[in-house]
């Protein structure tokens, strides 16, 4: 599986990582470490990037079969 977290979407509402928080990691502004980018998410962390891209309000996060 691979996520893509679009930066410019980024609004920093913070739920991505609040229900990812073994994937995903903030910054001091609220925005998403990992905004900008694209990897290939380990196997037992697929539930986690699955519950990111649903929580996000803006859309800004994909995932995909690697
Ligand atoms: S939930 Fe979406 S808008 Fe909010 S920090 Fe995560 S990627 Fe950005």
């Amino acid at each position: 599986m691979i996520i893509s977290i679009a930066g410019e979407k980024c609004t920093g509402h913070g739920r991505c990582y609040s229900v990812a928080d073994r994937l995903l990691t903030d910054d001091d502004d609220g925005f998403v470490v990992e905004r900008g980018t694209s990897w290939e998410v380990a196997d037992g962390l697929h539930d986690e990037a699955a519950a990111a891209a649903k929580a996000c309000p803006e859309g800004a996060i994909s995932i995909r079969d690697a």
